[in-house]
């Protein structure tokens, strides 16, 4: 089924693809089907049935993420946080510990905070930025590393290439979260990262029509994650996958124009004097601009920002714009807007908002496809 492609872009829209074609078809079909006729199948993993995830809607992303991310094998499962969890648990046992980056996606927080440490399993948070204060945490039992690609909503870049190394030097298993910079812009597995976890509802899939998730690494691995996702069943349904699928192949086009374009509504919004402060990567301005452009291709379609005033004022604002969908979630082709301390973060105590940096007044922005000068406009209408 797979070959080999030197691009991206080209692996985007062949990689793991049939051939031959199905009865000729163009594009692969959609296998509605839960079950599939025995043939000779010796153990209940290999049963083909839809939990099990090894039908043909599900096996084409499986090579397909596995060539995007360069890795030997990958799972796609019904939610980024199905991925994200399978995974923990399967890598983690009672009696573990993990070590995780102390800004982490509220949902994967919750799950490492109080579903994990009711299974026994403990951690403690880092500062993904200070490799030297990672070592006092290290405990015998400490299994693993966790981290995120850039930070949300503050769009901060960890040490990664540290990160990866101290896993190396202490036998831990390091896990990224590559949600934010997708493959396009960035390939953990080439800076040494051994999984790498996707929620798929966002770039992957791109148009903010389905949730979907990904787990990429070692064939290994992948297979133990497979088994628990087959006990735990959190497994991607064939009309998910098809349109994960067909949303994979403009990932490319859709990322390197989201980077431009948020690129250069970043550089708007720090010149306007209602703005206080901007937090993008590929601004100068960025305390990791460096590190971002060294390690990756482009620094993606989120940026967040503080309007000067109070927490009224992005209110306001949000009221003004007519471009952006007020709403959670990011990475589709349609540009949305949030205030994270009025929705993603709201279950945090305001003074941990507070130390985190997210104010009450912050906006995050997840850039689209639409004309970049008609998001500028929009935004300076609200703006002035
Ligand atoms: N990881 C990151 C960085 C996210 O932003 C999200 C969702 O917002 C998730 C994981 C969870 O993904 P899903 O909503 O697909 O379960």
């Amino acid at each position: 089924m797979s070959e080999t492609y030197g691009s991206i872009d080209t692996q985007l829209v062949h990689a793991g693809e049939p051939r031959p074609r199905i009865a000729g078809a163009v594009e692969m079909p959609i296998f509605q089907s839960a079950t599939f006729e025995y043939a000779g199948e010796g153990s209940y993993h290999d049963v083909r049935y839809l939990r099990i995830n090894n039908t043909p809607s599900q096996l084409v992303l499986h090579a397909k993420i596995a060539a995007l991310e360069g890795a030997a094998a990958a799972l796609v499962t019904a939610s980024g946080m199905a991925a994200i969890s399978t995974t923990l648990l399967a890598v983690l046992s009672a009696g573990d510990h993990l070590l995780v980056q102390d800004s982490l996606y509220g949902g994967t927080h919750e799950l490492v905070t109080g579903e994990l440490t009711k299974l026994g399993i403990t951690h403690d948070f880092i500062d993904a930025d200070r490799p030297e204060s990672w070592p006092a945490l290290l405990r015998p039992n400490t299994r693993a590393i966790y981290v995120e690609a850039m930070t949300n909503p503050l769009l901060r870049v960890a040490d990664l290439e540290g990160v990866t190394q101290f896993a190396r030097s202490h036998r831990l298993l390091s896990i990224i979260d590559n949600t934010f910079a997708t493959p396009v812009n960035f390939r953990p597995l080439t800076v040494g990262f051994d999984l790498v976890v996707h929620s798929a509802s966002k770039y992957l899939n791109g148009h903010a029509d389905i949730v979907a998730g990904a787990v990429a690494g070692d064939a290994a691995t992948i297979e133990r994650i497979r088994h628990k996702a087959n006990h735990l069943g959190g497994c991607l349904d064939p009309h998910a996958a098809f349109l994960l699928k067909r949303g994979l192949k403009t990932l490319a086009l859709r990322v390197r124009y989201q980077n431009d374009s948020t690129l250069r509504i970043a550089r708007f919004l720090e010149e306007h004097a209602a703005v206080a402060r901007v937090h993008y990567a590929g601004l100068a301005s960025h305390p990791r601009h460096e590190r971002a452009r060294r390690l990756f291709a482009g620094c993606g379609g989120v940026l967040s920002f503080e309007l000067r005033g109070n927490a009224a004022r992005a209110q306001e604002f949000e009221q003004r714009v007519r471009i952006p969908t007020v709403a959670p979630s990011l990475g589709g082709v349609q540009t949305l807007l949030t205030r994270p301390a009025a929705t993603s973060h709201a279950g945090l105590p305001p003074a941990e908002r507070q130390r985190l940096g997210i104010s009450d007044g912050l906006l995050r922005l997840s850039v689209g496809i639409e004309a970049t000068e008609d998001l500028i406009e929009d935004l300076r209408r609200a703006l002035d």
